[in-house]
């Protein structure tokens, strides 16, 4: 994948909100668990995992939607419901963005893909790190090094 040209800038369908990237992806995913079905009406969901300080909000108030649950917060905007990122509650390393709120997505390819368990038969991502359901937390660090070192 090759790195997209900082800062990346994007926004929600509507436009009320409009947000800002500023720092390189640590590694970006496809999921195709059923909840990521449902939340992207679509196959899968698509990530890039931001580090904090390189994400930024310009304008708007994004709410939690989705499965409002203890552990996971999804971020829409208001208005339009756009899926916009996602946040693991007690992690403040890092955010995931859905790159397709971006202006600009064309930069972006999946580099793991999760919950090959549930994906739909004919539903098949470039991602060259594949996993049943999600990685175990020890695989990650190996993961980001190995996205860091293929761009
Ligand atoms: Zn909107
Ligand atoms: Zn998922």
């Amino acid at each position: 994948m090759p790195k997209p040209t900082l800062p990346l800038d994007g926004g929600c369908r509507c436009g009320q909100i409009r947000l800002r990237i500023k720092a390189q992806p640590l590694v970006t995913m496809a999921c195709h668990c059923t909840g990521c079905q449902k939340m992207s009406a679509s196959a899968f969901s698509l990530s890039a995992a931001i580090p904090t300080e390189g994400f930024e909000i310009l304008s708007g108030e994004p709410v939690i939607g989705g499965l409002h649950s203890p552990d996971l917060n999804h971020y829409h905007c208001p208005h339009c419901k756009s899926w916009l990122f996602s946040r693991l509650v007690g992690v403040e390393s890092f955010v995931n963005i859905r790159p397709t709120m971006l202006d600009d997505a064309q930069w972006f390819s999946p580099f793991v893909e999760t919950y090959v368990s549930e994906k739909l038969p004919w539903a098949t991502t470039p991602a060259v790190h594949s996993y049943e359901a999600f990685p175990p937390m020890e695989a990650y660090p190996g993961l980001i090094e190995a996205f860091a070192a293929q761009q």
